[in-house]
């Protein structure tokens, strides 16, 4: 471990990204994971899974209420997801833009719904929208042992 070539921790995000069954039945995998790796953050965790019913309505229980819901659950639980924890300083809204807007139609070409999608309920992945909702996605979706602690060989030419 290289304490000099990390961020100083208090800066350190962590972001849970999910490329949904959408994206994995595509074949967008590779394509999606490149945009993040080629950016420069750090990869914790990778697993290709079979979300159960009750953690995708636990993911997303702040939408329970929307007419939606259903359709969602069904939509995140009908193929493997692949899930992943992205580390870095800032990595949380910088996710964010490189995903683009909820509506592909409105997405920004350049990010991956953007470019890659071009319907709501068919977005291709998710990201955490807040730096508290990134340590509670990751904490949700991974269990213990599933993440890893290590350092890029690349991260003196990444960060001053
Ligand atoms: P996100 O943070 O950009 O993913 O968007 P939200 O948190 O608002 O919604 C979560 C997910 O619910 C979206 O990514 C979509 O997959 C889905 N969703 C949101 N709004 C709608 C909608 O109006 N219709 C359908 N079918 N799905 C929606
Ligand atoms: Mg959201």
């Amino acid at each position: 471990f290289l304490p000099h070539l990390v961020a100083s921790m208090e800066d350190v995000e962590v972001s849970y990204i999910m490329i949904k069954p959408d994206g994995v039945q595509r074949g967008l995998v590779g394509e999606i994971i490149s945009r993040f790796e080629k950016k420069g953050f750090l990869l914790k965790g990778l697993k290709l899974f079979q979300c159960p019913k009750d953690l995708a309505e636990e993911h997303y229980k702040d939408l329970k209420d929307k007419s939606f819901f259903p359709k969602l659950i069904d939509y995140i639980t009908s193929g493997p997801v692949v899930c992943m924890a992205w580390e870095g300083v800032g990595v949380v809204a910088s996710a964010r833009k490189l995903i683009g807007a909820t509506n592909p139609l409105q997405a920004e070409p350049g990010t991956i719904r953007g470019d890659l999608a071009v319907q709501t309920g068919r977005n291709v992945v998710h990201g955490s929208d807040s730096p508290d909702n990134g340590q509670r996605e990751i904490a949700l979706w991974f269990k213990e042992g599933e993440l890893c602690q290590w350092v890029s060989a690349q991260a003196s030419w990444l960060r001053e």
